[in-house]
């Protein structure tokens, strides 16, 4: 292995505080020092590309030069095979609304395009998560992970953010937004490109 992170300081290539609370949650045994790229004032790219991991280096390449330090990004979203991987890349995107981000509308939408195409039972679809560990001179780590399942309707279970209340992983009888978070974490696409990334590190 040629780089490591454990002790060093880490940036976190994102605005959003839910996303950074969780990442900073589950970095913690790596790195005692994680900063927001928020509490940086880094500007935030464009996300041009059209995959997950395009989208994710562009943001932990743009915030490791611009603060001279290693750089941890995500990108996610759900892929739905009767809609040809869509929404993918654009996941959150299909919940934008006049009034923000609506992810019943989202949720919605999804649903209306698979009975629009009379998609068969059941609608396969799994998670993705890709993380980008970057450093300044441009060097970097790739884990991604995914989960399994299906879509379904209605939505089911309070619990969660996104689209959980319509996705329910192979081998369960409850959606996402009906899971606990313990369990939820156990399985997801997120945690299984953080173990990934555990284990590059302390292996
Ligand atoms: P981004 O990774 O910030 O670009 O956001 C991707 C979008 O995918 C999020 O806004 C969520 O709507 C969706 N997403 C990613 N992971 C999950 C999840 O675990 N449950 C539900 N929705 C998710």
């Amino acid at each position: 292995m040629s780089r490591d992170i454990r002790g060093e300081k880490i940036v976190v290539a994102t605005h959003n505080q839910g996303k950074l609370e969780e990442i900073s949650a589950l970095l913690v045994p790596l790195s005692s020092e994680i900063l927001s790229a928020k509490e940086l004032q880094l500007s935030e790219p464009e996300e041009t590309e059209d995959t997950f991991v395009g989208n994710a280096r562009i943001k932990a390449h743009a915030a490791a030069k611009a603060s001279g330090l290693p750089v941890l990004s995500d990108d996610s979203g759900i892929e739905i095979d009767a809609l040809d991987g869509a929404p993918g890349v654009y996941t959150a995107d299909w919940a934008e609304t006049s009034r923000g981000r609506d992810f019943n509308v989202a949720m919605r939408k999804v649903h209306e395009m698979l009975e629009g195409k009379d998609a068969p039972h059941p609608r396969i679809a799994q998670f993705c998560c890709t993380i980008v560990l970057a450093w300044p001179d441009d060097y970097e780590v790739i884990f991604e992970g995914k989960v399994e399942g299906k879509v379904v309707w209605p939505m089911r279970g309070k619990r969660g953010h996104g689209y959980d209340p319509i996705f329910q992983p192979k081998g369960y009888s409850i959606t996402f937004g009906e899971m606990n978070r313990w369990e939820k974490n156990k399985i997801s696409h997120r945690a299984k490109a953080f173990e990934k990334l555990f284990r590059y590190f302390t292996a």
